[in-house]
């Protein structure tokens, strides 16, 4: 495979494909027909499951052929793509989906770009002694499938997309049915990298009109060696249910604790900034507060004038019933409250509509003051409405976080400058990210130290993946040489 090009030249075809995309063209008249957006058909994604996994398969073929020099110059065009593209994809995911916002969705895209972990993630170990050298090495598991979530589409497509090629693995994705021409045009996008770096015209694939059908294909598929899946309790439970190789990243319902040694000026500041980000779509977005009562009152005044309107309980509780829903479930009868898919990502101001309140669009979250039993405090709403629940202590407090964290281990945040607090409450969560004194968005990598990822995989202990989370252990014993000491 030759690689060539100068970073004049990859302007220039980025610059080509913008236009061959009519870029500037409003989302608003994007046509998405099943095979592609704005008149472009997508590469690498097929209308039947099995011609998809074919394909992947061949990219895994072309992968496993490349050096890791090779490797890096595909991953190198992806992020350079994803940053010139970020706001197209934003757009597109906001028009399709009807959630998010334009600009944090865009900040996502340069976050992946920037912070995802490439071939430098990959290490292999040595080990020497009397009996000579152990090499371990990482190895790629072969066809990976991917089910990504709605939530973030095309960045989830992108920041797998670079771990699993840089680890050598190929893949198959089976996107969201609300997200398919979001996820869809980050396949299309891998696969313009792959051919601007020379490599196969189709690395990875997907396919038309995904289906839990499909979902079921990419499971009994003997060569799909790693199914990774991004998503709610239902899809992480069917993919550990597979009998293949599996890594969940499941939901979450992140609590936030302020105690009275915060700085609340900035806790109130954080805790909006990081809840209202992309609408509250994210898994680890802060979705209730547990505050002293001490500092509630000046915790409440510091959200508001940030940008958070309060609203009473009774407001609250009529808001409740309608982005909440219920649902029977047709086996067993049992009734049980789940998200209105019309309210989850939605901006603070539609919502507020709903409920007959008009406020400008300086308000980006609502707040509420309720008990622990309230629904606002139970379930993962995906949405900018935060409640707070005022507690007597510090006791009281991570009682009641870490209930309200449904045992997910998920995440977790704290505002507050005692050690001992904050260390007694991460010990008793558990969660996979931890975030003190910051927005929650620092969790991953987003104005905080390390890497980024959009699949965070508590239930099955990778955790904040990368290339490394998508490999094997491969060992290679050479007896008695080799030790040159
Ligand atoms: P979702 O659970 O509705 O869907 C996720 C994907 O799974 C979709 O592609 C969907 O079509 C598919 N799917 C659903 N049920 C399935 C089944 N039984 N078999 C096969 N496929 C199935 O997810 P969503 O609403 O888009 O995302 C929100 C949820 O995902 C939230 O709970 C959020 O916390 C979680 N999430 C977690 C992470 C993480 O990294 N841990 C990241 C993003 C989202």
């Amino acid at each position: 495979m030759a690689i060539n090009w100068t970073e004049a030249q990859i302007e220039q075809i980025v610059a080509s494909v913008m236009k061959g995309l009519k870029a500037d063209a409003p989302i608003s008249k994007c046509e998405y027909n099943g095979e592609g957006y704005n008149g472009k058909k997508y590469i690498g994604v097929y209308s039947d499951m099995n011609d998809a996994i074919d394909a992947a398969e061949q990219g895994y073929k072309a992968i496993r052929a490349m050096s890791l020099e090779e490797r890096e110059k595909v991953i190198s065009i992806i992020r350079d793509l994803c940053r010139k593209e970020a706001h197209i994809m934003a757009e597109l995911g906001v028009s399709e989906t009807k959630m998010g916002r334009v600009d944090h969705k865009t900040a996502k895209h340069m976050l992946v770009a920037d912070k995802t972990p490439g071939t430098s993630d990959i290490q292999a170990q040595v080990k020497t002694g009397d009996y000579g050298l152990t090499l371990t090495e990482m190895a790629p598991f072969g066809v990976v499938g991917s089910i990504t979530p709605s939530t973030n589409p095309s960045e989830t497509v992108i920041c797998n997309s670079i771990g699993m090629i840089a680890a050598g693995n190929g893949v198959v994705f089976n996107p969201h049915p609300n997200a398919i021409a979001t996820s869809n045009y980050a396949v299309d996008l891998i696969n313009r990298a792959s051919a601007m770096a020379g490599g196969p015209r189709v690395l990875v694939s997907s396919v038309i009109k995904p289906t839990l059908d499909t979902a079921n294909i990419m499971y009994k598929d003997p060569r799909i060696k790693l199914l990774v899946c991004t998503g709610g309790p239902g899809v992480v439970k069917s993919v550990l249910s597979s009998g293949k190789k599996a890594i969940g990243a499941g939901a979450g319902n992140p609590p936030v604790i302020v105690d009275d040694t915060a700085d609340i000026k900035k806790a109130g500041k954080d805790i909006i900034d990081g809840c209202t980000f992309d609408n509250n779509l994210p898994c680890i977005a802060e979705k209730e507060v547990f505050a002293f009562n001490n500092i509630a009152d000046e915790l409440i005044d510091a959200m508001k004038a940030n940008g958070a309107y309060l609203i009473t309980r009774e407001q609250a509780d009529k808001l409740a019933s309608i982005v909440l829903v219920e649902k029977t479930n047709p086996k067993t009868g049992i009734k049980s409250k789940i998200v209105n898919r019309d309210c989850v990502g939605r901006d603070a101001r539609v919502l507020l509509e709903k409920i007959g309140i008009n406020v400008c669009d300086k308000i980006r979250c609502i707040i509420c003051e309720t008990d622990f039993n309230h629904d606002f405090v139970q379930h993962e709403l995906m949405m900018p409405i935060l409640p707070i629940v005022r507690v007597k202590n510090i006791d009281e407090a991570i009682d009641l976080a870490v209930k309200a964290e449904h045992g997910n281990r998920h995440t977790a945040h704290m505002h507050s400058k005692n050690i001992d607090n904050l260390t007694r409450f991460a010990r008793a969560v558990e969660t996979t990210i931890f975030v003190k004194n910051a927005p929650s968005y620092a969790g991953i990598g987003f104005g905080g130290e390390g890497h980024t990822t959009f699949t965070i995989a508590g239930p099955t202990g990778e955790g904040i993946t990368s290339a490394k989370s998508f490999t094997r252990l491969r060992r290679c014993v050479l007896s008695e040489s080799f030790r040159i000491i």
